[in-house]
C-alpha cells in the first residue's frame, strides 16, 4: 500500500473519532448547535473493501481485479476502439460473491467486466479521453455467468495485470463528499465544511471499495444514465495503486457506474489532482 493511502485511510479514522460513544445523540458539543455526527448520520452507507489473495491461480467467474476475463463461447477477446489492441481487464464482480447485506442489487445471472486500454503506444488514455464515462479505449459491461464450468486461456494477453482475486470483504462506514452533503440540503454550517474539508477529517473512504460514497477528487461527477438520464450509483471505486497496479492520472481516483434501471449501462471514469 502506497504512503498515500495509508495516510488517508489513517485520516478517515480518525474522523470517525469525532464521533464520541459516550454522547448521546442531540447531546450538545458547540454550544448548542447540532452535533456534527447527527448531521451527517442520515447519509450513512455500507461500503466493503476487498480482501484480495495475490499468488494463486486465476478463476475464469471470480471476483478479481486484474488478471484473465471471463469471454463466452467464442467470443473474441474486446479490443480497444483506437489501438485495436487488446484491452487490459482492470476489475470483474460476480454477485454470487458480494456480501450478504450489500443493496447495491446487481443482477444475479450477470458478470461485471471493466477493460481499458493501457497501451502508451499510442497513448490512448490521452487521444480518447478515456478518464471520461464511455470513452471509446475503455468498455464497462455485462455479460451472461455460463451455466457449465470454464476454464480460462493460457495464454494471458499483453499489458495483462496479475490477478487478485477478492476472497473476502471489510465492511466500513461511509459518508459522502461534503459537496455532495450540501447537495443533498445537508445545512453544514461554514465551520462544519471546514471540519470535513481539513485533511484531518477526510471522508469519504479513498481506497478501492464496493458501493459506499464515492471519494471525488474534483468535485462531484456522477454520469447520467445515456438511457433515461438518471444519474447512475456508483458500484466500485478503484483507487490509484492500491489492488490494481495502475496510476490514474496524478494519484487519481477512479469509479465504475451503473443505472439503477438500466443494469446493461455503466459507466467509468476517473479525476486525479
Ligand atoms: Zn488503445
Ligand atoms: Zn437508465
Amino acid at each position: 500500500m502506497p504512503n498515500g493511502q495509508a495516510k488517508r485511510m489513517g485520516l478517515f479514522d480518525k474522523f470517525l473519532g469525532i464521533f464520541d460513544e459516550n454522547k448521546q445523540p442531540g447531546e450538545n458539543t458547540d454550544g448548542g448547535k447540532m452535533p456534527l455526527l447527527d448531521k451527517i448520520a442520515p447519509y450513512k452507507r455500507t461500503t466493503w473493501m476487498p480482501f484480495v489473495e495475490e499468488d494463486v491461480d486465476d478463476e475464469a467467474l471470480a471476483t478479481k481485479i486484474g488478471g484473465t476475463a471471463y469471454l463466452a463461447p467464442g467470443e473474441n477477446y474486446p479490443v480497444c476502439n483506437n489501438c485495436q489492441e487488446p484491452l487490459t481487464l482492470f476489475l470483474q464482480i460476480n454477485p454470487a460473491s458480494l456480501p450478504e447485506n450489500c443493496d447495491l442489487d446487481l443482477e444475479p445471472d450477470k458478470l461485471i467486466q471493466l477493460f481499458y486500454c493501457t497501451n502508451q503506444h499510442p497513448h490512448c488514455e490521452t487521444e480518447c479521453q478515456a478518464w471520461q464515462p464511455f470513452a471509446k479505449s475503455q468498455l464497462a459491461r455485462t455479460t451472461v455467468i455460463p451455466s457449465t464450468d470454464v476454464t480460462l486461456p493460457a495464454k494471458a494477453i499483453p499489458r495483462q495485470f496479475p490477478v487478485r482475486l477478492v476472497s473476502d470483504w471489510v465492511e466500513n462506514e461511509d459518508y459522502p463528499d461534503w459537496h455532495e452533503m450540501q447537495q443533498g440540503a445537508a445545512g453544514l454550517s461554514e465551520q462544519e465544511v471546514e471540519e470535513l474539508e481539513n485533511e484531518e477529517t477526510a471522508v469519504p473512504k479513498a481506497a478501492d471499495k464496493l458501493g459506499g460514497w464515492p471519494y471525488w477528487v474534483q468535485g462531484v461527477e456522477y454520469p447520467k444514465c445515456p438511457e433515461c438520464g438518471i444519474q447512475m450509483q456508483m458500484i466500485f471505486q478503484l483507487d490509484s495503486n492500491h489492488h490494481l497496479p495502475y496510476m490514474f492520472g496524478d494519484a487519481g481516483i477512479a469509479h465504475l457506474h451503473q443505472c439503477r434501471l438500466h443494469k446493461n449501462m455503466l459507466a467509468f471514469g476517473w479525476s486525479s489532482y
